[in-house]
């Protein structure tokens, strides 16, 4: 009894989604009982930000407007001072995974509630984990604190997204489904999930890539990694995210760049082992899915391999022993040598 019993948890209570969906924050906030918000933003969500800041009026207290990738703690601890000298009461972060990394610092920190209004695909707004930067070195944390309550998805304000980071992003959120959908420990509803974000990401992204004005389509890739940061939250991270982590710590490449490039190269690696995944991918890619993907990624702009982003090639047999010496779970068995060449075909 007990090994195998799956437990599904749903993080963000509550989640509005639609063109125009921003304009309900000040609401949520009513609902939440906040008279005093600090807002987060970045200087790509400046504008919006300053928008909100206009329509909640006195209820806006303070604005955090420099969030940093993976969470360095000094951030935090500045932002911290500003939240407390405003005696703010509740958090919106407006932006991608460091806007929402940071509002879940602080969550933390204050048990302040948060409102996530996410402008990427990345899907941290959907996951109770966060990933913290102290001297140099990054640790990961799960807790339910750290998923925010509410999340607005506003399409609208994911089109100022460049093409390089809608493509990287929404390959970002692609891998946390395909990594759910052969995790053999996920839930019915984590491989429902896994299922419809890789065919809304699989749908949308040509048309969006087209047509990156196309609000619709904008809406559908939203939802899509919507339900794969939902797949981030409950499946066991295998191989892809390993190779992320262990390749963007060691050489702080960029996270959505990291994850498109590789996500092709482990799933061919992968699929054969995990039969399940590889024909529920098939049916949604119809046809073979490694292929599908690597075509998108080959549509970016900048670095489409791991020597174009400046990993040396000497490098590469020393991160295949680290990963192997201690695998994330994953369908194929992880040995030196076949992550080698993983590596150098993605090399
Ligand atoms: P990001 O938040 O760092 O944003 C990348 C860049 O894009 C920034 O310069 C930002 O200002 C800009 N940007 C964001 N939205 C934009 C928009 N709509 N238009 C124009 N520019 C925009 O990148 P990210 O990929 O969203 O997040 C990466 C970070 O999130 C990393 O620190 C990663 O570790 C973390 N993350 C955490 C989780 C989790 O569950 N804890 C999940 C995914 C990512």
């Amino acid at each position: 009894m007990g090994r195998d019993i799956r437990v599904h948890q749903v993080y963000a209570g509550r989640v509005l989604q639609g063109p125009g969906a921003r304009s309900l924050v000040p609401d949520e906030l009513e609902r939440l009982g906040s008279e005093r918000v600090l807002l987060v933003t970045t200087p790509s969500s400046a504008e919006v930000g300053q928008g909100l800041a206009v329509a909640l009026g006195e209820r806006h207290v303070a604005t955090f407007a420099r969030p940093v990738q993976h969470t360095p703690v000094e951030v935090t601890a500045e932002a911290l001072a500003v939240a407390g000298e405003a005696r703010a009461d509740a958090i919106i972060a407006i932006g991608g995974g460091s806007a929402i990394g940071l509002s879940k610092a602080l969550a933390i920190r204050t048990g302040m509630p948060q409102v996530a209004v996410p402008t990427t695909y990345a899907g941290s707004e959907a996951t109770p984990v966060l990933g913290e930067t102290e001297n140099g070195v990054k640790t990961t944390r799960r807790d339910p604190v750290f998923a925010p309550g509410t999340v607005v998805y506003d399409p609208e304000l994911t089109l100022s997204l460049p093409r390089g980071l809608t493509l990287t992003s929404a390959l970002n959120a692609l891998a946390h489904a395909v990594e759910a959908l052969w995790d053999t420990g996920a839930s019915a509803a984590t491989r429902a999930y896994g299922v419809e974000a890789a065919d809304g990401i699989l749908t949308a992204l040509p048309v969006v890539l087209d047509r990156p004005s196309d609000v619709v389509a904008r809406g559908r890739l939203q939802e899509a990694a919507w339900l794969a940061g939902a797949c981030l939250a409950q499946a066991r991270m295998g191989l892809h995210h390993q190779l992320a982590h262990v390749l963007g710590g060691t050489f702080g490449l960029p996270h959505a760049e990291l994850h498109a490039l590789l996500l092709a190269h482990v799933m061919r690696f992968n699929l054969a082992a995990a039969p399940d995944a590889a024909a529920r991918l098939a049916r949604v890619a119809d046809g073979d899915p490694a292929l599908a993907i690597a075509a998108l990624a080959a549509k970016h702009d900048g670095p489409t391999s791991l020597g174009a982003l400046g990993v040396p090639r000497t490098a590469l047999r020393g991160v295949a022993e680290r990963v192997a010496a201690d695998p994330y779970p994953n369908p194929r068995p992880v040995t030196a040598d076949a992550v080698e060449e993983l590596l150098l075909a993605a090399w």
